[in-house]
């Protein structure tokens, strides 16, 4: 049977930082691939205050345009993005029951058999809350069909946690693909900057260069296995 990806990211642009090239690999062989993004990606740059603000409001519905925009370039159909307009930076205020049940709706209708999704020591507060919620939508009982969840990494959050390092120990060859990762990326205008911003082309490539250097290709992106039904 043909392997199905969902990909649960906090906000847009995380899905490309962290598996863009998966999600395009996946799409080369003809996989469905589904994307879901928790919160919007701009208001934590503004005061409460300011967050109805027509200006503020245009900004946010940009960047979740941009995803579309982004995901089509990498092969998915505007039919299997969504989007929400939960304030970014602050879903550790929203009841996880709620993430947990959207999670859950999606995995009941779309029956994934691999999950990606954030690390658990992200820096950024959105990314650590859909890690978890995701553990809870994916408890083991009558989701056989998901085999493997994997954390992915987010340059520009992973990289900042100085404590404790990303443990990629699983990898996946994007040598094909890493060339639409990056003009992927650039479909989110602004959000891409210059190096050495880690959200840069010259550190996204270092980064797949890195990982791949890990694995014996030339380009990878480095995942953390969550949990596998393939021993
Ligand atoms: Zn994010």
């Amino acid at each position: 049977m043909s392997e199905r990806l969902l990909v649960v990211a906090a906000h847009p642009d995380d899905e490309v930082l962290g598996c863009g090239g998966a999600i395009a690999a996946a799409r080369d062989a003809g996989q469905a691939v589904r994307v879901i993004f928790l919160a919007e990606g701009i208001t934590a740059r503004y005061r409460p205050e300011d967050f109805d603000k027509p200006a503020v409001k245009a900004e946010v519905q940009a960047r979740n345009d941009n995803a579309f925009k982004a995901l089509g370039l990498l092969g998915v159909e505007a039919s299997e993005v969504f989007v929400n307009q939960r304030y970014c930076c602050r879903l550790d205020q929203v009841p996880q029951i709620d993430l947990v049940k959207e999670i859950e709706g999606h995995i009941r209708d779309f029956r994934p058999s691999r999950l990606m999704t954030h690390w658990s020591e992200d820096t950024n507060v959105d990314h650590r809350v859909a890690h978890r919620a995701v553990l809870a939508a994916t408890r083991p009982i009558g989701i056989g069909f998901l085999k493997r969840m994997l954390a992915f990494e987010v340059l520009s959050s992973s990289e900042w946690n100085t404590t404790a390092a990303f443990p990629a120990n699983a990898f996946l060859d994007i040598t094909a693909q890493i060339e639409r990762k990056l003009q992927a990326m650039a479909a989110y205008g602004d959000e891409m900057r210059e190096a050495p911003h880690p959200r840069s082309a010259e550190v996204i490539r270092g980064l797949a260069s890195f990982r791949g250097a890990q694995a014996g290709v030339r380009y990878a992106e480095g995942f953390s296995l969550i949990r596998s039904l393939e021993a």
